[in-house]
């Protein structure tokens, strides 16, 4: 299979938030066929939705994979099992790592399982600002804006830049 740049969007609010940040990009770097080939700054944000609870840190990966997109969504949802992730039905409960795939290549996929790009993506600043970071130009392949365009047209909400490194 051809290799694809996927974006992935990490979130913590729970627990050691920089160090499950750190965590999870090893292992995503350490997943089958695939390399982490760029990394946002950490941005600090207010959480969206769901009980009260505390700020999040959220940040975007670039990757380079062979993975299909649903074997990239099952290493994912491993590595937040394996951070300590526990889900209830609770929704937008404070977690302590959330890997949300946002785009994958120029892939439009709506399965039950998955649905890429992300499908809240262009909604949400904290996965945006990240995103223009990386690459202000890149475009989402259903709505064909770039994502700085679709920052643009947000509401401002608290999406500060930290100085966590990696
Ligand atoms: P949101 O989707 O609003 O960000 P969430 O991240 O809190 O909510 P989770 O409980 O982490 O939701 O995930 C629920 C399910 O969402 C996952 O088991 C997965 O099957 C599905 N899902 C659909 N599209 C995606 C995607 N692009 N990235 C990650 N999970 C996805
Ligand atoms: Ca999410
Ligand atoms: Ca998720």
């Amino acid at each position: 299979m051809r290799a694809a740049l996927a974006y992935v969007g990490l979130g913590a609010n729970l627990g050691d938030r920089v160090g499950q940040l750190r965590k999870a990009a090893v292992a995503l770097d350490a997943a089958p066929r695939t390399r982490v080939r760029r990394r946002s700054s950490i941005y600090e944000t207010t959480p969206v939705g769901g009980p009260p609870q505390g700020r999040y840190l959220n940040a975007v990966l670039e990757l380079e994979t062979q993975l299909a997109p649903l074997a990239l969504l099952e290493q994912c949802l491993a590595i937040e099992a394996t951070l300590g992730r526990q889900r209830s039905e609770v929704r937008d409960e404070p977690r302590p790592i959330d890997l949300d795939i946002l785009l994958y290549g120029d892939e439009v996929i709506a399965e039950r399982r998955l649905v890429v790009p992300h499908g809240k993506l262009h909604q949400r600043a904290f996965a945006l600002v990240p995103l223009v970071e990386i690459d202000p130009n890149i475009e989402h392949p259903a709505l064909g804006r770039q994502a700085a365009t679709l920052l643009r047209r947000l509401a401002a909400t608290s999406v500060v830049r930290t100085e966590e490194t990696w």
